[in-house]
């Protein structure tokens, strides 16, 4: 369903240009780039599953561990089709910087099982999981490598993955994991995180750009955790969400939808197609929309050397991780079209993680209001660390934020001694 007629870029390509780019910027030396640049450890792994069928259908599994710099790895686990080590790999990377560029004391890190959720059964899902949970048990724990929800995992997932790994400690671990569900250790607001730091540094982008939000035309793909949350969020706000889509279709209105109608309709139906009162439209369509706020919250290659010249947004937030490709960034930039990248604009999830990872740690919680000022807090801190660099340096946005996550791990390199 991605508007793209190219093959897709390789992700981990897009991540080894992105780091080059902001270390050529920072004059970062060969010796440094070669110690920071690729994963420190990377673990295959067979997941063998009984299905209900009674057949064994065999899966593949990883877990990379990018750099460790800072703290410990942090970083989701996708249930994709499409799941490739090399995918893993990027998504790992970025997580590196991500955690440098919010400023909390974590690594990168990042997981995934090449499958089909959607055709599997919660039994078979749960199976597949504990398997998986297992075989990554060497690598993981709230010392050193902590998962959280991407792409079709879910607070259950997490559930199962803590259960795991506490039954072979013998005891409760619930800093394991984070985007657990709330009786077992979760975190109020966490939920709702990654599209509040979407909403937060789309706010201060308007506010950079002098784009009145009230009345501001939004367009969203993909509705899933940070997609919908968001749409939520820019509807509650007076912006006008005229387009969302999933894997199931695209939805449009040009008065705006009925945000709240449409996320009943996907609980209800599990989908959007079909949503009564909006038209239907094609994924190219949504994506050349004219409107203030783009949100490509889906997966990585949205927007391509191919389409990226249809864009007709003021502002690119990209709440899915690696929406755009270097390529599609130059002829964005070019057009002057303002761009908030992933590893600031999606950062929300994994400062709410983090959060969930103290409270679990100390055994004491906090209430939502907290979790959400401390949130709002450190966006708005970030967005306008990355914006100075942008302005002072003349770079554009996602060279700045990449510029500003790779000196930081840089720095926590150079100062734990491992260069002069
Ligand atoms: P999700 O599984 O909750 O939702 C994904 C959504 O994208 C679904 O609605 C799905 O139908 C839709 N989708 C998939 N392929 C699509 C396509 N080709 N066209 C249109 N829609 C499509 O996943 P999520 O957690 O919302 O993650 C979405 C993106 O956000 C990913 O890139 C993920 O890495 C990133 N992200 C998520 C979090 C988080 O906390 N959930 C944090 C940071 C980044």
């Amino acid at each position: 369903m991605l508007a793209t007629a190219t093959t897709p870029k390789n992700a981990y390509d897009v991540a080894l240009e992105n780091f080059d780019l902001a270390a050529d910027a920072l004059g970062l030396d060969d010796g440094v780039r070669a110690m920071i640049k690729y994963p420190e450890r990377i673990l295959c792994v067979s997941v063998p599953v009984r299905m209900d069928n009674g057949k064994i259908v065999r899966f593949e599994g990883f877990r990379v561990q990018h750099n460790t710099m800072r703290g410990p790895a942090k970083g989701g686990i996708r249930y994709h089709p499409n799941v490739t080590v090399d995918e893993v790999k990027a998504l790992a990377t970025w997580m590196t910087w991500k955690c440098a560029v919010v400023n909390i004391p974590f690594g990168g890190g990042k997981g995934g099982v090449t499958c089909n959720p959607k055709s599997m059964s919660m039994g078979e899902l749960e199976r597949m999981t504990r398997r998986y949970a297992s075989s990554i048990l060497p690598l993981i724990g709230p010392e050193k490598d902590i998962p959280a929800p991407d792409v079709y995992t879910t607070p259950q997932v997490m559930a199962w993955i803590m259960d795991t790994y506490s039954m072979n400690k013998g005891y409760p671990v619930h800093g394991v994991v984070t985007g657990k569900p709330i009786s077992i250790g979760g975190s109020l607001g966490r939920n709702e995180a990654t599209a509040r730091g979407v909403f937060y540094t789309t706010m201060s982008s308007c506010e950079h750009l002098k784009i009145p939000v009230q009345c501001a035309r939004v367009v969203v793909q993909g509705f899933g955790n940070a997609g919908a949350i968001a749409a939520q969020l820019f509807h509650e706000a007076g912006g006008k969400v005229l387009a969302v889509s999933d894997t199931s279709g695209c939805l449009y209105d040009e008065r705006g939808l009925d945000i709240p109608a449409v996320l009943a309709y996907k609980a209800r139906t599990g989908k959007l197609a079909g949503f009564p009162g909006a038209t239907p439209i094609k994924p190219e369509q949504l994506l050349s929309l004219e409107c203030e706020i783009l949100v490509p919250a889906a997966l990585e290659n949205a927007i391509t050397d191919e389409n990226a010249h249809t864009i007709r947004a003021k502002i690119v937030s990209e709440a899915a991780n690696g929406p755009v490709t270097p390529d599609a960034d130059r002829i964005l930039h070019s057009k002057g079209v303002f761009l908030i990248p992933d590893i600031l604009c999606n950062a929300g999830g994994v400062t709410v993680s983090y959060f969930e990872w103290v409270q679990d740690e100390n055994h004491l919680f906090w209430d939502e209001q907290d979790v959400n000022s401390r949130l709002e807090k450190i966006m708005k801190r970030s967005f306008n660390d990355v914006l100075k660099i942008h302005l002072e340096k003349k770079v554009d946005m996602r060279l700045a934020a990449n510029m500003l996550g790779v000196s930081r791990v840089a720095e926590a390199s150079r100062i734990r001694g491992l260069y002069p």
